[in-house]
């Protein structure tokens, strides 16, 4: 047996010291386990079409194979000219998006990677990023790694789940440097009023704030709702659109996403500079999925299908929402996009103290595995998220166990 050198003990960095990914996190990491121990888990957990049966469409699968021969080698930093020509041609159709130079826009290994490395680019230790409280928690995550401050600001759900603008108004301070916008949202599925990202493009036009609008579920919406870009009302402001194949695509695990940048480009020569360094030290994304983005977006929308009002995800989408209407001290707001339904358990009936706890107990006894409300930055622990991709008949069963489940849960 080899005789180990004993090693400084490696402890986790300071810096990571409040970077969290709870979707990901212990609750997640106990269903890995039972799983292994041959217990079989229904994962609500992840916005990951795939394993529930949504197939990417033939053509983008065809293309990009027809694509791995010359996909070899690495690529521009930015990525390969035709998809980044395709992406400015897909804003060129949406009406009012702003003139788009192909220079502006960078491909990444997922929106996730555009994220990281645009917080990175832009902050300063100390410096402040409004984050929407719930949020999808890589945009407060990445913020920290980046040296900056989240400053969460709510969205009310009494009020569909928007923005609150006089809460975004209140947390400005002269550290400010950025708004996000996740819209339609993950986790609550609102897909925001047009007067309320007039209100935020006004707040940031008053106080000189960039623009983060991750708009990934932009084509997932409900009962014809409308999705407006936000970077389409401030086209004086400097924006920066993400968006990708993971979800209107189905294809999360190709990894291929893009970030637009739009507005007075000339007034952020460093920012660009830095996106453009840290573009190249990661040398380029992954090549075959970069291929993919061509067909995608300039093809037949297979989505449309899915989200017709007889279609496979407002389906389901419907049975999360009658389900959980119909259980005893559980509100929902109807989702109008995206993939999840993000339910109140009222505090007067479920006196839920810890959402984690509830969690790890409905694993443990139910087999579903949902994810913490405060996974996703919510404040007090009465919200869980669940997602909307299983089947009818599988989504049903389960919410009819975890109906069951909540009626006689106590902590
Ligand atoms: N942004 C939001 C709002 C998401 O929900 C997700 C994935 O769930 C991502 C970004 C990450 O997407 P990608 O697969 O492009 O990295």
């Amino acid at each position: 047996s080899v005789r180990h050198h004993p090693l400084r003990e490696l402890t986790q960095p300071v810096k990571l010291q409040n970077v969290l990914y709870e979707i990901r996190g212990p609750v997640a990491a106990r269903a890995a386990q039972l799983e292994a121990e041959g217990h079989r888990i229904l994962k609500l957990n992840i916005g990951n079409p795939a394993p529930f049966g949504f197939e990417a469409p033939d053509t983008i699968l065809q293309d990009m194979i027809a694509a791995l021969p010359t996909a070899q080698g690495y690529s521009e930093s930015k990525g390969i000219l035709s998809a980044r020509r395709a992406v400015v041609s897909r804003y060129q159709e949406e009406p009012g998006f702003p003139d788009l130079d192909v220079d502006h826009v960078y491909l990444g290994n997922g929106v996730s990677e555009l994220i990281m490395m645009t917080l990175q680019a832009l902050l300063d230790p100390g410096d402040e990023v409004l984050v929407p409280a719930p949020d999808y928690p890589l945009w407060t995550a990445a913020t920290s790694l980046a040296g900056g401050t989240p400053m969460h600001y709510l969205c009310d759900e009494q009020d569909g789940w928007n923005p609150s603008v006089e809460d975004i108004r209140s947390r400005i301070t002269p550290r400010t440097k950025a708004i996000v916008v996740i819209n339609p949202n993950n986790p609550t599925g609102a897909v925001y009023s047009r007067e309320v990202l007039e209100q935020i493009a006004q707040l940031a036009r008053e106080h000189s704030l960039l623009l983060m609008a991750d708009e990934i579920y932009d084509r997932i919406l409900y009962d014809g709702a409308r999705h407006t870009s936000i970077a389409a009302l401030a086209p004086d402001l400097l924006c920066l659109t993400f968006n990708g194949l993971s979800k209107t695509y189905r294809v999360a695990g190709y990894r291929a996403g893009w970030v637009a940048i739009t507005g007075p480009t000339h007034h952020a020569r460093g920012f660009l500079e830095g996106i453009e360094l840290l573009a190249s030290t990661r040398l380029c994304p992954n090549v075959p999925a970069q291929h993919a983005i061509q067909v995608a977006v300039s093809g037949h929308q297979s989505i449309d299908e899915l989200i017709a009002p007889e279609g496979r995800l407002t389906q389901q989408r419907d049975v999360a929402v009658s389900m959980l209407g119909r259980m005893e001290g559980v509100s929902v707001v109807e989702p109008q996009g995206a993939l999840y339904v993000f339910p109140r358990l009222d505090p007067d009936v479920h006196e839920i103290r810890d959402d984690v706890q509830l969690c790890l107990d409905l694993l443990e006894q139910e087999k579903i595995l949902v994810v913490h409300g405060t996974g996703f930055n919510w404040p007090t622990p009465d919200h869980l998220r669940i997602v909307t991709l299983p089947w009818s008949v599988d989504l049903r069963a389960a919410l009819e166990r975890m109906g069951n489940f909540l009626a006689s849960y106590q902590q």
